[in-house]
C-alpha cells in the first residue's frame, strides 16, 4: 500500500510522494527557547521524528529544515530581566532543547537553523513583500495587509471574506475566529534590543522567520510542512500569506499537523502551568524509552492523555518486547524454518507497514507487533519455533525498532553496580519465598530493563551483562 497523509490544506488523506528528486524536503516548526521544553511540546517533536524515520524506511531521501526560535517577546522579556544578551539567554535553553531530543532518540534534522542568523534574509523578504504592496508601515513597525491575499483563511478554512481589512496585531498569536494584519517587524520599545535595518530598527515577526528559512534551504514549494495544531491558525495561514505573496506558488503541498497531549482534558501548556518537562520525569524515575513510547504509541491525529497510568503501561510494554526479544537470542532452537510460522512473521510485518503508511497509524502498528509476539510466544511454548523462525522474528524486531526505537535500555550495562543487583536479586529471592511472584516477575524485568540477566541454576542464582 501506498504511503498516505491527511493534509490539512485538502482536508484529505493523499497519496504521498516527494515532487523531486526522491527527496522530501520538509520544514517543521522548531522551539522557542525561552524555558525548557515540556512533554506536550515533545509530543510534536516525537511524532515528526517517527515520520522521519519513516520516510526514511518508505525509501525517500530526507532535507528536513527545524527552526530555532530565538528572539520572541517572551525571550526578550525574560532576557531582559535576567541582564543577559538574547544569545547567552537563548543558549541555555537551545543546548537543553538539544540534550532532550537526544535523550528521546529524535533525531536531529539535516539542517537546524536560528531565527537570529537569518535577520538579513527577512528584511529583504520585507523589503520585496513592500515592493509588492503587501505591506504597511504604522510606528515603525511594518505589517503584513492580508486583504492583498484572498486565499486567506485556506489552511485553517475559515471563512474571512469580508473580514479581511483593518484590524492589525503585534504579538504572535490571536483568536482563530479573527482575521489581523500582522507584524513582520516589529520596532523596538524602550530598553529592548534591536537589529538596525533599512526598513528602520527593529527585529522580525515569528511567522515571517519560517517563511525566508524555509525559502532559503528548501524552495518555493516544500513537500511537507508540520508542527502542532495550535499552529494552523494564525502563524501557518501567515506563513502561507507571506510565502505565496512573495513567491506566487504553493508554499507547501503537504500540511501534517499533531494534535495535543492533554492533561485531565486540556492542552498541556506552560500558560496552564499543567505541564511536565522531561527532565521532571526523569527525576521521578521514568525511562526516556517509556516517555517515548508513550509519546508515539497513539497516532498523532487523535489527541492523548497523558497519565502516570500510561507511562507505567508504556514500560511494561517495552519489557514484554525486551523479554521477548531476549527468548529469541538466548533460546536453543532446533534448525530449519515452520513455513506456517514464517508466512506469520510476514504478515505481521506487512501489517506494521501498511499501518504506518496509512498516515502513521502508530497505533495499530504496535498492535500488529504485540499480537505477533503472544502467537510467536505460545509457538516457543510450544516447540514448533526453529532457527530460521528466531532469525525471521529477530529481523521484525528490528524493524519495529528502526523506527520506535525503544528497545535499548538507556542506562547502559555498568551504571548499575554490582552489589545493587545482588540486592535485588535478594528481594526477588524473598518475594519467591513469599510466594509473591508477581514482584519476583517484576524485578526480573527491572534488572533485564538494565541489561542484566537472571539465570535460575541449582546452585542459585547467577546474573549476567547482557552484550551491547
Ligand atoms: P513552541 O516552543 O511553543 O513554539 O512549541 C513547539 C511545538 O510544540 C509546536 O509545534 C507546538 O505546536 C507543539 N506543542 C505545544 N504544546 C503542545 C501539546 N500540549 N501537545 C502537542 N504539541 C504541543
Ligand atoms: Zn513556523
Amino acid at each position: 500500500m501506498a504511503l498516505r497523509f491527511y493534509n490539512t490544506l485538502s482536508q484529505r488523506v493523499e497519496e504521498f510522494l516527494p515532487a523531486r528528486d526522491n527527496t522530501v524536503r520538509m520544514y517543521t516548526c522548531g522551539p522557542t527557547v525561552y524555558d525548557y521544553a515540556h512533554i506536550g511540546n515533545f509530543r510534536t517533536f516525537t511524532f515528526l521524528d517517527i515520520l522521519r524515520k519513516w520516510l526514511r524506511a518508505s525509501g525517500f531521501r530526507l532535507d528536513h529544515v527545524m527552526n530555532i526560535t530565538d528572539v520572541d517577546d517572551k525571550i526578550i522579556r525574560n532576557a531582559v530581566a535576567q541582564h543577559k544578551t538574547l544569545g547567552d539567554y537563548t543558549e541555555t535553553y537551545t543546548k537543553a532543547f538539544l540534550e532532550d531530543c537526544a535523550t528521546l532518540r529524535l533525531e536531529r534534522a539535516e539542517r537546524l537553523v536560528r531565527a537570529t542568523a537569518h535577520i538579513d534574509d527577512m528584511v529583504g523578504a520585507i523589503e520585496r513583500l513592500g515592493a509588492r504592496d503587501h505591506t504597511y508601515t504604522s510606528d515603525g513597525s511594518v505589517y503584513f495587509r492580508i486583504s492583498t491575499f484572498p486565499e486567506y483563511g485556506k489552511l485553517s478554512h475559515n471563512d474571512f471574506s469580508g473580514n479581511l481589512a483593518g484590524a492589525r496585531v503585534d504579538v504572535d498569536e490571536y483568536e482563530k475566529a479573527d482575521a489581523r494584519d500582522f507584524a513582520l517587524w516589529k520596532a523596538p520599545k524602550e530598553g529592548e534590543p534591536f537589529w538596525p535595518s533599512a526598513i528602520g530598527p527593529g527585529r522580525p515577526g515569528w511567522h515571517i522567520e519560517c517563511s525566508v528559512m524555509a525559502i532559503k534551504y528548501l524552495g518555493e514549494t516544500l513537500d511537507i510542512h508540520a508542527g502542532g495544531v495550535d499552529l494552523i491558525f494564525p502563524h501557518h495561514e501567515n506563513e502561507i500569506a507571506q510565502s505565496e505573496s512573495l513567491t506566487g506558488k504553493p508554499f507547501a503541498r503537504f500540511w501534517l499537523h499533531a494534535e495535543f497531549l492533554m492533561v485531565e482534558g486540556q492542552k498541556m501548556s506552560k500558560s496552564l502551568g499543567n505541564y511536565y518537562t522531561l527532565r521532571d520525569l526523569l527525576d521521578r524515575g521514568y525511562q526516556p524509552e517509556a516517555i517515548r513510547y508513550l509519546l508515539a504509541s497513539a497516532p498523532y491525529r487523535k489527541s492523548l492523555n497523558f497519565t502516570f497510568d500510561g507511562l507505567k503501561s508504556s514500560a511494561i510494554a517495552i519489557d514484554r518486547l525486551r523479554n521477548f526479544k531476549l527468548r529469541l537470542e538466548t533460546d536453543q532452537y532446533p534448525e530449519g524454518v515452520d513455513e506456517p510460522l514464517m508466512a506469520r512473521t510476514a504478515q505481521a510485518s506487512q501489517a506494521f507497514s501498511d499501518s504506518l503508511d496509512d498516515d502513521l497509524n502508530t497505533a495499530e502498528a504496535l498492535a500488529a507487533v504485540f499480537e505477533y509476539v503472544r502467537d510467536a510466544n505460545s509457538a516457543m511454548d510450544s516447540g514448533e519455533f526453529r532457527a530460521g523462525n528466531a532469525a525471521a522474528a529477530l529481523q521484525f524486531l528490528g524493524r519495529f525498532d528502526s523506527i520506535f526505537d525503544v528497545l535499548r535500555p538507556t542506562v547502559a550495562s555498568g551504571e548499575i553496580s554490582d552489589t545493587e543487583i545482588d540486592r535485588r536479586i535478594a528481594e526477588r529471592t524473598a518475594a519467591k519465598k513469599a510466594r509473591n511472584f508477581a514482584l519476583a516477575d517484576q524485578v526480573r524485568d527491572q534488572l533485564l530493563g538494565q541489561g542484566i540477566i537472571l539465570e535460575d541454576t541449582k546452585s542459585g542464582v547467577r546474573w549476567k551483562r547482557k552484550s551491547s
